[in-house]
């Protein structure tokens, strides 16, 4: 099947068409700062080998215009890879919350998408643009099967004693204030290949997945099954990531905004784009240029490398403490997967609980799509590499659905 995968931000629009069958990539676009006098959108054309690039300026155009350009692109450029929008077998959305409507993903039609729109409510800035973004594609392509596919899903199988807040049940109650969880289709996907390379059962193994990309989170996957997991009500709980603050304690943040005489805005601003490896490094959100900096001697980028990795730590430390077994360390995205010194930091002090890394192993840099195993042979848990592939993943799950449905060829 040909399925385009779309996955609206709150200022980028991220989107691919795929060939699930081969899981060839035909085209991507990639709109960044929507909204802003700077934005641009790049297209790229073909499969990785044969990629041909080209990037517009697209000042102020709303997210909606982004896709319209996509489609547009589609269906009248001479590089088009289909010949008409009717070769699009579906759509697969990427939906950050699915709050707790969802556990697994489906095909949506007026009742899933309002259902959707409510979960506004606690992911303001990402559910709103996915549902412009349904909305404008029904329109466009009304027969088109369209499927959410929820970042939460995947988390539902947490425990009660794991999703919810010690604070007044009042606010779980009314307001559904409690741990959803974020990266579920990445946690997914690194489990199922992790077990695919171990050559065992996911239903049989213990595993702990570490995302760890601009936004970062480690989930314990338990026989299968989510059962915690380190992102919480947003994706600001949890480890130090790129720019967020990850946990940090909650008086702090009162406290700052009494001092500072700054607003909800502010704070969230602070915690959500100014803190994590930018706000403690004072260079960069970015863990390349944070490495770099640390090489170099400096001091607070060598301090945020060390407290990014304290936290790897900890939580992977601490989900040890509640699987019932742990078989494998997974590590994925864009830090997990390309960073040797980050996983030789991480795992060096993790050898007393039986993760051993091989130095040599770890060394190798595997080409795109390697999935590996680089502890030592007798090491008693496995640490493995995965590259995660979100949009294969929503492009396979669509595909099933559609599949499923009957509404398929
Ligand atoms: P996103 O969460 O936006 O999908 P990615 O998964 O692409 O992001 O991860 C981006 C992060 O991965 C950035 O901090 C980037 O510096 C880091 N990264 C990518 N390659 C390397 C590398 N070779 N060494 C260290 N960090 C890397």
């Amino acid at each position: 099947m040909i399925i385009l995968v779309v996955n609206a931000g709150s200022s980028s629009l991220k989107s691919q068409l795929i060939q699930t069958d081969g899981k060839r990539s035909l085209l991507k676009a990639l709109a960044q700062r929507v909204g802003k006098p700077e934005a641009t959108i790049t297209f790229t054309f073909g499969d990785d080998r044969n990629a041909q690039k080209e990037t517009r300026e697209i000042p102020n155009v709303t997210i909606s215009d982004a896709l319209n350009m996509v489609f547009d692109l589609l269906e009248s450029d001479e590089r088009s890879p289909i010949e008409s929008l009717r070769q699009i077998d579906g759509i697969g959305n990427r939906v950050v919350s699915g709050g707790e409507y969802f556990t697994q993903s489906v095909l949506i039609d007026d009742d899933v998408l309002s259902k959707i729109d409510e979960c506004s409510a606690i992911a303001p800035l990402h559910n709103p643009p996915a549902v412009e973004c349904i909305r404008l594609m029904h329109e466009r392509l009304p027969k088109t099967p369209q499927s959410a596919v929820f970042d939460t899903a995947f988390h539902h199988t947490m425990p009660a004693k794991a999703y919810h807040y010690p604070i007044p049940m009042r606010y779980y109650d009314e307001y559904h204030i409690r741990r959803y969880g974020a990266h579920g289709t990445s946690h997914r996907y690194a489990a199922s290949q992790a077990a695919r390379l171990m050559g065992r059962a996911e239903e049989d193994l213990g595993l702990i997945t570490c995302h760890l990309g601009n936004g970062g989170s480690v989930a314990a996957i338990n026989h299968g099954k989510s059962i915690d997991t380190t992102m919480g009500f947003t994706p600001l709980e949890g480890l130090m990531m790129g720019t967020r603050s990850g946990s940090i304690d909650p008086a702090i943040i009162t406290y700052i905004m009494r001092r500072d005489n700054i607003t909800f805005d502010e704070m969230d601003d602070i915690l959500n784009k100014q803190s994590g490896l930018l706000g403690v490094s004072g260079l960069s959100g970015d863990m390349r240029e944070v490495l770099a900096a640390a090489d170099q001697g400096n001091e607070r980028a060598k301090l945020a490398v060390d407290m990014y990795v304290y936290a790897v730590q900890k939580a992977i430390g601490s989900y040890y403490a509640i699987m019932t077994r742990t078989d494998a360390v997974v590590m994925t995205a864009g830090i997990g997967e390309n960073s040797a010194e980050l996983r030789k930091m991480i795992f060096s002090g993790l050898a007393h609980m039986g993760m051993i890394l091989d130095n040599d192993k770890n060394q190798v840099v595997g080409a795109i799509g390697s999935d590996r195993i680089i502890s030592v042979d007798d090491s008693p848990i496995k640490i493995c590499v995965i590259t995660t592939d979100e949009e294969i993943r929503i492009a396979r799950e669509t595909d099933a659905l559609i599949v499923l449905a009957g509404r398929g060829d």
